[in-house]
């Protein structure tokens, strides 16, 4: 596969980490700096539990001080599950025949979109199979996004839409950055090259290559907010995140930028998919805790995003090792904000999901951790994006930006949504937070906040 050395990860997998080796790397990580290929393999290849702890504290204390105490909550929305790929993993794949395929009218999108604003969700992930050949095409896409950038409710709309849909050619990566997506997002699945080409049996997505070469296409459109990631269970787990690492040392050659979000997605059931319910590589709860704290001392200034196909437990324990961004009451199926209680009973999701608290629930769990839950998405809007977000993410001086804006985003949340228990913690804990401010950040929130009294909303700096 383009851009990734097995035989270099193979010979990193051998690493057997020393002690003192660890600490030096762990020293480090404390400025701030991106790990070598060889300090991340050595750190993911720690098991000694006293070296792992201090590696999760590693990770906690990166975590803290690059993006303060905020999380950012978005929900997929999924607009079709027509596919003509033969993913073996996926509930989608052209050759299951359970699966019910749906294709949402532009009003139908619109709608899903007023039900998620009318619940306080301020970024979506549209999500789409790949059907190029009938009415699922570029067009189609860019419609999709504007319908859902029109939604409205009580004067609310969608801030930011992200989108992970299949590759496509520059101009139409140009045509979706003029409809004003925010990040592309496309999960490379394995980036080892013959697992790859055994589990992906039909469709444009065979070729490991060109699925490669979609994030260059798309920072060649000018989106520069990508978002990549494998798709864990596929292959060895550490195999993985070093060849995702490879990549990443790739583009930040080519572009001056990395990614600005990754996933780690872990393999669940899906419908039709005998393969989904026993992978080949299945990974334990520690061996995924570890890869996270690993990715996020590697790549420091690089969002980490998890998703409801981890339990709740599972996502409170994440968000304190590095994740900076949580999906909420996601459905993995077109139309699946109406069918409230039927989640389960339908053949036309695309996989299983473990996490299935509400908004609201999901907020007090943050609140009640101490993390801030942010519906920010001032960067994108005030184009600090691509090598403009990363400058000014290096040094930190995002997070005062980014703690305005997530109290701002929280206070109108707490305001319009929450219930009241959740308000009250809501607010007790932006007490708190306004103590840690400079007295000009301060001034500056109080008067937001008090705007916000005044029923102004969707203030930022
Ligand atoms: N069809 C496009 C594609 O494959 O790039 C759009 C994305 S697809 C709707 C979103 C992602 O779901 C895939 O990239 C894959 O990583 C993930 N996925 C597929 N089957 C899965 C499963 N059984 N469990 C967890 N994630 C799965
Ligand atoms: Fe289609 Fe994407 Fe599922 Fe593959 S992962 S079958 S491309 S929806």
């Amino acid at each position: 596969m383009k851009h990734i050395d097995e035989a270099k990860i193979n010979s990193l997998l051998k690493i057997v980490p020393e002690a003192k080796e660890v600490e030096k790397i762990l020293e480090k990580t404390k400025q701030l700096k991106r790990l070598t290929l060889e300090e991340s393999a050595t750190l993911l290849a720690v098991t000694d539990p006293g070296l792992l702890k201090k590696v999760y504290a590693a990770a906690s204390y990166v975590k803290d001080t690059i993006y303060g105490r905020r999380v950012v909550l978005f929900i997929p929305l999924y607009i079709s599950n027509i596919c003509a790929n033969g993913c073996v993993y996926c509930g989608f794949n052209v050759n299951n025949k359970v699966t019910v395929r749906k294709h949402l009218s532009l009003e139908q999108i619109k709608q899903q979109t007023e039900i998620l604003l009318k619940r306080g969700h301020k970024r979506i992930l549209m999500l789409a199979g790949e059907a190029p050949s009938t009415k699922d095409n570029i067009d189609y896409y860019v419609d999709a996004v504007k319908a859902i950038y029109s939604a409205e409710y009580k004067g609310s709309k969608i801030k930011r839409v992200n989108i992970n849909v299949a590759p496509m050619k520059v101009e139409d990566f140009k045509r979706l950055k003029a409809a004003g997506i925010g990040t592309y997002q496309l999960f490379q699945e394995t980036y080892h090259d013959a697992t790859y080409r055994k589990l992906h049996i039909a469709g444009p997505k065979m070729d490991p290559d060109k699925r490669l070469d979609a994030i260059d296409d798309a920072f060649a459109a000018g989106i520069d907010d990508v978002g990549i990631g494998p798709l864990l269970g596929l292959y060895d787990h550490r195999f993985e995140i070093l060849a995702m690492l490879m990549h990443i040392e790739y583009l930040e050659k080519k572009y001056g930028i990395g990614p600005h979000t990754i996933s780690v997605p872990r393999i669940e059931p899906a419908p039709g998919s005998e393969y989904a319910d026993n992978p080949e590589h299945p990974l334990t709860d520690e061996e995924f805790k570890k890869l996270v704290a690993v990715l996020r001392l590697s790549v420091p200034y690089t969002g980490i995003i998890m998703s409801t196909r981890e339990t709740p437990e599972m996502r409170d324990e994440l968000v304190n090792l590095g994740v900076s961004q949580v999906s909420a009451e996601s459905k993995v199926t077109p139309g699946g904000y109406e069918e409230e209680d039927e989640h389960n009973k339908h053949n036309d999701r695309q996989f299983s999901l473990n996490d299935q608290r509400s908004l609201d629930e999901i907020a007090q769990s943050l609140l009640g951790q101490g993390y801030l839950p942010s519906f920010c998405a001032a960067c994108y809007r005030k184009n600090r994006t691509g090598e403009h977000f990363m400058d000014m993410a290096k040094p930190g001086e995002i997070k005062h930006m980014c703690d305005i804006n997530a109290l701002v985003t929280l206070k109108e949340y707490l305001e319009d949504f929450a219930k009241p228990d959740v308000k009250e913690k809501g607010y007790k804990l932006i007490e708190e937070y306004k103590n840690k401010l400079d007295a000009q950040s301060l001034e500056l929130l109080e008067k937001f906040f008090k705007n916000i009294d005044n029923g102004v909303r969707d203030e930022y700096v």
